[in-house]
């Protein structure tokens, strides 16, 4: 390469590292997107079809069903196709001209229940949530303080808005607190003048990391200075907490004090879609001025009811204790799977109790190796990397459902230890007893 430089004179021109970086960075890339890339060809159950070659079954550890509503259920699945028949898959009009079922109305109720607050409004698609939802609550004038590991959703909504945005480091109190307290001292950019309104954004579980955010700490800051809080409980909500109702119930946190509860229904509901909770002159302002509730086709009817029936299996609504069966079982699953890994030498980020595990690769190359191998022997991981993840910080995330069995968690960790062993990502060696 270098020869090939000095022969044409590239030097004056190129930096030659900057191109080997970038090079490497393109074939890294490249080799990821085959990783479960692949079609699946079953309902992502915790056994799943999966197309490579020919049709395997292969243990699903990547999906996020948290507590296996993706797959067929025996109280949710008649009423989505009961759904179906008397609505059809699409209600082909937007909420405010005719896509206003029934159900959607019943979905909101329950939503608002089941999360603490006083109102809700349900959106198609998770993703559009917040980056349409940011902008229409906070704009010029305003000021957005968001976690530096927050979701593309949030920060596409963020830079959409118009406010200006801040980054404050990683779940870390004090650095929101440095950061609110020289802005608020700054004032608006040019005209000084107090911010029109301050909302920091945080999510309940960090979607790359696993890791549960730092929130009685976060909110007594937001209080004294007088900011709005904004969290995303995409992975969290369901997942976490006696009853499901995510980490303001796990770290005992009381909804009445984040001021808008988002979350999607595409993870612990096993559908698609995502809701807003706040207060009612909130909600009443969405619905008014929201350009996603007012111009985008509503929520399909089937996926409505799934989770209007996946709420009511949690909340032991459907005359079974099965809800509360799930809760305790993603529970012992994910800590069970987690402290397994760390027991065979796996750095594994994230707390307790969530059942987000990433498992640290550092080289983005040993990506395709790993995930390869795993699916060579029927286990799908999901591998994350470059621009998701720092280009350094590859890693692998296994999301834990309630409806892995012991059997299946052991074939993961069988699995997962002998390629971690190929592909050298056991970086805590395990010291064996001497006998
Ligand atoms: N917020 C977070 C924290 C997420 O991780 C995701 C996607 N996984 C979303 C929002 C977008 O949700 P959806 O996939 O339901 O569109």
């Amino acid at each position: 390469m270098r020869m090939i430089f000095h022969c044409f004179n590239l030097e004056r021109y190129i930096d030659l590292p900057f191109v080997c970086v970038s090079l490497w960075i393109f074939c890294c890339q490249l080799s990821h997107q085959d990783c479960f890339g692949r079609p699946i060809a079953s309902a992502p159950d915790t056994w799943f079809d999966v197309l490579h070659n020919k049709t395997s079954k292969c243990l699903n550890l990547g999906s996020y069903n948290y507590l296996g509503f993706a797959a067929a259920d025996e109280y949710c699945t008649p009423h989505v196709i009961q759904s179906l028949k008397k609505y059809s898959a699409s209600t082909c009009s937007v909420r405010v001209e005719g896509g206003n079922t029934k159900l959607h109305v019943e979905l909101e109720e329950l939503v608002a229940r089941f999360v603490g607050k006083p109102a809700a409004i349900v959106f198609g698609m998770g993703y559009a949530t917040n980056s349409a939802i940011i902008p229409a609550l906070v704009g010029k004038g305003g000021l957005i303080i968001s976690d530096s590991l927050n979701h593309n959703s949030i920060v596409n909504g963020a830079r959409g808005s118009g406010a200006n945005v801040q980054v404050f480091q990683h779940n870390n109190p004090a650095r929101l607190e440095d950061v609110l307290r020289e802005q608020i001292a700054a004032g608006q950019p040019r005209t000084h003048r107090p911010w029109k309104k301050i909302i920091v954004i945080v999510e309940g579980i960090y979607s790359m990391e696993g890791e549960l955010c730092n929130l009685p700490e976060i909110i007594a800051v937001c209080k004294k200075y007088k900011a709005y809080t904004y969290l995303d409980e995409a992975h969290s909500i369901g997942a976490v907490g006696k009853t499901g109702r995510g980490v303001c119930e796990l770290l005992g946190v009381d909804p009445a004090d984040i001021d808008i509860m988002m979350g999607t229904f595409t993870k612990s509901f096993g559908s698609c879609g995502g809701y807003i909770a706040a207060s009612k002159e909130i909600i009443r302002h969405l619905k008014h001025t929201c350009p996603a509730h007012i111009y985008a086709t509503s929520m399909s009817p089937p996926g409505v009811q799934q989770v209007i029936s996946a709420i009511k299996v949690i909340l032991g609504e459907d005359g079974s204790n099965r809800g509360a069966k799930k809760l305790a079982q993603i529970r012992e699953n994910s800590n069970f799977f987690r402290s397994e890994l760390q027991k065979m030498g796996f750095e594994v980020l994230g707390d307790n109790d969530s059942p987000v595990m990433p498992i640290m690769l550092y080289n983005p190359a040993k990506i395709p190796a790993f995930s390869r191998e795993c699916l060579r022997q029927h286990v799908a991981v999901v591998t994350v990397a470059f621009p998701a993840t720092p280009l350094l910080l590859a890693r692998a995330r296994i999301c834990i459902s309630a409806s892995h069995s012991r059997e299946d968690l052991a074939k993961g960790l069988e699995v997962i230890s002998k390629v971690g062993d190929l592909v050298g990502i056991k970086y805590f060696p395990v010291e064996h007893e001497k006998t």
